[in-house]
């Protein structure tokens, strides 16, 4: 059975990378038909807050993907943690370190004197014929992980490659604190072994923590989980996306209305290919996706691709769904869509127009009410003669038998012909009064969907 999980920290908002992390593990366990878990890894607790925890699970209800078990939290499952500790400490595989941290500063301070890598020194740690010191008085040990002295670690990540990393550069870890909470890479372990996680798909940070993973599951007797470590997101510029500088919290890309299907298919084409396909649903994802194609360098985000994505999805995407995102922008810009044109009707006509949905409600707005149209067009379209001749054309559609987009383009021509001008002489002066801009779909279609009334009522005002 495959089993994949998303274990996100909760100290922050739902960052971007976690986002396309989250999609691979769950794609992973989609396709061959398993179980994704999510696990909120609050251990951390002067950094976890419940704001952050409600960000992730907020972010992971937007995009849609959805989990089979938990969320689970790491700070109901400290009893456990303690138990397998426990364990390891009657197995021998743990041991208690009662060095104080001015100890361990002044053995630090000695081994860079001498030019050495600053490492526990396993003063604690028990041998055979090595006879430990009494306890100190008073003093809480920490529990240190009693980590192999040689030999290698070595996995076939499933992105990465084979990794070995020596046993000598590792050491002893404390999964305990002095008040016997569980630390970090520790109820990672414990976590993954319960959960009976098959492949652990993380990002490529946790690369150096997966050695000591490894080790301690072996020391538990677990199974060891495949590895697939995925590479960083990069920015447009190639460095490390930061909050102050880029778009990196899931809520940024809502507010800039991008819809969550445009958002994952460009994550997951951020490392992972499928031939020459840029746009696909998340159905075909899932039938694509395998491990063994994602890159294993880093990529870099294309803002100028993502939004010809986003706009893709917006024209594929249900007019009443987009009409639903797009009520609330107009409403917040105080257009007021109760006497006019059915939203989903004027988003049909404009749709193709824009590559985000604060671009569509922009689209939307002139069907409701006329905006104030910039010099520059009143200048070059409102000459008084094109007024006049506006006036003139009011009186056609006025008596127009039928009003809709061919009879109203069946004046064009006759009208043209009559005035002795071209075609944009009418359609551009048109817009420009009726709607307030010059750059609208068909004027025809518009001045339909507007309707007759409103539509006299702005010529003739
Ligand atoms: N909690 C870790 C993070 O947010 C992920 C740990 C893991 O996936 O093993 O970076």
């Amino acid at each position: 059975m495959i089993r994949t999980r998303f274990a996100p920290s909760p100290t922050g908002y739902l960052h971007i990378g976690g986002v396309r992390t989250a999609l691979f593990s769950w794609a992973f366990a989609r396709k061959h038909g398993g179980v994704f878990v999510l696990r909120i890894e609050d251990t951390d607790l002067e950094r976890s807050t419940p704001e952050s925890v409600k960000a992730i699970l907020d972010g992971m209800h937007w995009v849609g993907l959805d989990y089979d078990e938990g969320p689970f939290y790491q700070t109901q499952r400290f009893d456990r943690y303690k138990e397998v500790i426990q364990q390891l400490l009657d197995a021998g595989h743990a041991y208690h370190c009662y060095a104080s941290k001015e100890e361990l500063d002044a053995m630090r301070a000695e081994q860079e004197a001498r030019g050495e890598k600053p490492r526990y020194d396993r003063r604690w740690r028990p041998e055979e014929g090595k006879v430990l010191p009494a306890p100190p008085e008073g003093v809480s040990p920490v529990v240190r992980f009693r980590n192999p002295l040689d030999g290698v670690v070595a996995w076939d990540d499933a992105v990465k490659g084979r990794i070995e990393i020596s046993n000598t550069e590792l050491d002893d870890l404390i999964i305990a604190r002095p008040d016997g909470s569980p630390t970090y890479n520790f109820c990672v372990v414990v976590d993954d072994w319960d959960m009976a996680i098959s492949h652990v798909i993380r990002g490529d940070d946790h690369v150096n923590n997966t050695p000591r993973q490894i080790n301690i599951l072996k020391a538990i007797g677990a199974p060891l989980p495949v590895y697939a470590h995925l590479p960083m997101i990069l920015n447009e510029d190639g460095q490390k996306m930061s909050k102050r500088r880029d778009a990196v919290s899931v809520v940024d890309y809502a507010d800039k209305g991008i819809l969550p299907e445009a958002l994952l298919n460009y994550l997951a084409r951020l490392g992972w290919g499928h031939g020459d396909d840029e746009f696909f649903t998340m159905e075909q994802f899932v039938e694509w996706f395998d491990l063994k194609d994602v890159s294993p360098s880093a990529s870099r985000f294309n803002n100028e691709k993502f939004l010809w994505l986003n706009a893709q999805h917006i024209k594929a995407a249900d007019n009443q769904r987009l009409a639903e995102l797009v009520a609330p922008r107009l409403a917040s810009a105080n257009v007021d869509t109760a006497n006019g044109p059915a939203l989903t009707d004027v988003i049909a006509l404009v749709k193709e127009r824009v590559q985000d949905l604060n671009a569509l409600a922009l689209e939307c707005d002139y069907f409701y009410a006329r905006r104030e149209p910039s010099a520059a067009d009143v200048e070059k379209h409102l000459s008084a003669e094109s007024r006049e001749r506006m006036a003139r054309f009011a009186d056609r559609l006025a008596e127009l038998a039928d009003w809709n987009a061919e009879s109203i383009h069946g004046l064009f021509k006759p009208f043209c012909l009559d005035e002795g001008i071209k075609m944009g002489q009418l359609g551009m002066p048109l817009r420009v009064l009726v709607c307030g801009t010059a750059q609208t779909p068909s004027v025809d279609a518009v001045l339909a969907l507007i309707g007759r009334d409103e539509v006299l009522k702005r010529l003739r005002a």
